[in-house]
């Protein structure tokens, strides 16, 4: 309980940290013994509208906003200096709160960085244009930040996929409030001290923690919110595009994913295998854009099975500070039991279990949310474990002769995130890429984004896509403005 007390994340609104309301506390646990090593204050309602108070009042009287964007880049440009030379520390404190392993953790870190300074050199970019018009008139547009900006974060890549949203909206010029996954919020508030730090005016970015029903739905159900960006489920996407139609406000949706990962008998099996491995049990498999679907040609199914096998049972598994480990434990308990029944669930509807499919149970995993990494065969394709996202390490596979029925396969799921294509035939690779129903499509590689490129979802997978150059206008509003140059006399 010591260590608790020397570890204790509060609110950060108006760029103070406050135990909020109810000043209520609970226990954040490390998921590979299921242990409490922190606290984190539990914000409510009230908290979630005076966050939203001073995030409006901060846009409207800094100079955020108003300043010229050079100044706002140089801020983000220290931030992401600020957080480069405490990757280890915040690379440690994520990998205790989430568990994944460090090594992972410090690429999430380094992702950061590189995200603050992509948008940084954009914030001076945020331009209009001019429009050519009839007669002696001038017309051209104006791109506004839109005010107070919410940002709704999942679990999974607790501060990376903050701060994907968060960038891009402050380098337009907005104010933000972040809420981070109630059962991940330590690096978001450590990030908020290096934002106030690097000289973030108060009020211009706040941290609130609490659950999603309670705070997340008094954030979004405000008129002070002037835009949403969510990422995670999609049931509960769904409900907060709900609440954001009712106030006609833009909203950014990036949801689950079902990847399937199509292998055509000409791939380089051994890097294909590599990179199944890596798009299915890194991050434990907690991953939207999971390469979870394995569709492979019939002719290489017994081969690329036995290597993919073969690095799943290879993995080292453990607590994620451990160096070396490989694979650490899923986030909690509930969804270590999720995952499990997902596979009861496929080996009861017929499939079978070539590796994996069990807690990890020996000393020192035990108390920890540990789950093997399992591959599945013989599924039925009607089976929730191929149809539903499971979020967990856990591959399943299906057999195809012709390309058609390969893309048949991959394209048979609701969702659209991100589909993964091993051939050496370019032909193949294009034909494959552009028709597949995805938002992102990768060829002979491991799932792979960087900041200064799109990430988007298509079909049950989202609404909008982050990343990328045009990320700022989803953070801008477009006014135009016609002037008169004549002297009354009206031309045609
Ligand atoms: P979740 O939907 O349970 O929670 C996400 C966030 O929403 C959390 O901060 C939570 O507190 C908040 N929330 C919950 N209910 C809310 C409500 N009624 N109103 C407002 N906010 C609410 O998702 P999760 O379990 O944290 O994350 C896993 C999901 O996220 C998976 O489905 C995964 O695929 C998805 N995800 C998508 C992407 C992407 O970029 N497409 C990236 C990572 C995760």
């Amino acid at each position: 309980m010591a260590a608790e007390a020397e570890t204790s994340f509060d609110l950060f609104i108006g760029g103070k940290e406050a135990p909020g309301t109810r000043g209520e506390r609970r226990s954040v646990l490390d998921p590979a013994t299921n242990e409490p090593f922190a606290r984190a204050a539990v914000g409510v309602r009230e908290d979630a509208h005076a966050a939203l108070e001073v995030a409006e009042r901060a846009f409207r009287e800094s100079n955020w906003a108003a300043d010229d964007g050079a100044r706002r880049a140089k801020v983000l440009i220290r931030l992401a200096a600020l957080v480069e030379s405490h990757q280890d520390a915040l690379a440690r404190l994520e990998t205790l709160n989430m568990g994944k392993p460090l090594r992972e953790s410090r690429g999430d870190i380094g992702y950061v960085v590189r995200t603050l300074e992509y948008f940084a050199g954009l914030a001076d970019k945020v331009e209009g244009e001019t429009i050519p018009v009839p007669g002696a008139r001038f017309d051209y547009t104006i791109s506004e930040p839109l005010g107070v900006t919410v940002h709704i974060a999942p679990w999974n890549y607790p501060l990376l996929l903050a701060v994907r949203s968060v960038a891009p909206a402050l380098a337009a010029g907005n104010s933000v409030v972040l809420k981070p996954a109630s059962l991940t919020p330590l690096t978001a508030v450590a990030f908020a001290r290096f934002a106030k730090e690097a000289g973030v005016p108060d009020g211009i970015f706040n941290v609130i923690l609490g659950s999603g029903a309670e705070v997340g739905e008094a954030l979004v159900d405000d008129d002070r919110c002037r835009s949403v960006t969510f990422t995670g489920s999609g049931e509960v996407g769904s409900r907060i595009a709900e609440l954001a139609a009712r106030r006609r406000v833009p909203v950014t949706l990036e949801l689950g994913g079902k990847g399937p990962v199509v292998v055509f008998p000409d791939a380089d099996l051994e890097r294909a295998a590599k990179g199944i491995g890596y798009g299915i049990f890194q991050n434990a498999g907690q991953m939207c854009w999971a390469a979870s679907r394995l569709i492979v040609h019939e002719s290489i199914r017994t081969e690329l099975l036995d290597r993919v096998r073969s690095i799943a049972e290879s993995l080292k598994l453990g607590p994620g500070t451990m160096e070396g480990v490989e694979m650490g434990p899923l986030v909690s308990p509930d969804q270590a039991a999720r995952v499990l029944d997902y596979v009861q669930d496929a080996v009861a509807s017929g499939g079978r279990i070539l590796t994996g499919g069990t807690r990890a149970s020996e000393p020192p995993l035990a108390s920890g949310n540990f789950v093997r990494p399992t591959v599945l065969v013989d599924v039925p394709s009607s089976s929730r474990a191929v149809r539903e996202e499971i979020f967990g390490p856990v591959l399943t596979t299906a057999t195809f002769s012709e390309l058609e029925e390969a893309l048949r396969l991959a394209n048979d799921t609701t969702y659209g995130l991100l589909g993964t294509v091993w051939t050496r035939d370019l032909s193949t690779a294009h034909s494959f890429a552009r028709r597949l129903e995805c938002g992102m499509v990768v060829v002979n590689e491991a799932p792979i984004t960087y900041p200064q490129a799109p990430f988007a979802g298509t079909k049950g997978s989202g609404v909008g896509f982050e990343q990328g150059r045009r990320a700022v206008e989803a953070y801008t509003r477009r006014k135009n403005v016609l002037v008169n140059l004549g002297t009354g006399k009206r031309r045609a």
